[in-house]
């Protein structure tokens, strides 16, 4: 199986199929370590 998690490590989507991010927010983090998610899903866990 792929990847069934968003590589941003504070949040808890599922990726896109096409990528490693659920969104374009969470691949713009790129190295940077972010205490929340922006990525804007309801569902996300690390969406404050
Ligand atoms: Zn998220
Ligand atoms: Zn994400």
């Amino acid at each position: 199986m792929a990847e069934e998690k968003c590589k941003n490590p504070v949040c808890s989507c599922p990726p896109q199929p096409d990528g490693k991010y659920c969104s374009a927010s969470c691949e713009g983090t790129g190295d940077t370590i972010e205490l929340d998610c922006d990525c804007g899903h309801d569902e996300c866990a690390g969406n404050f």
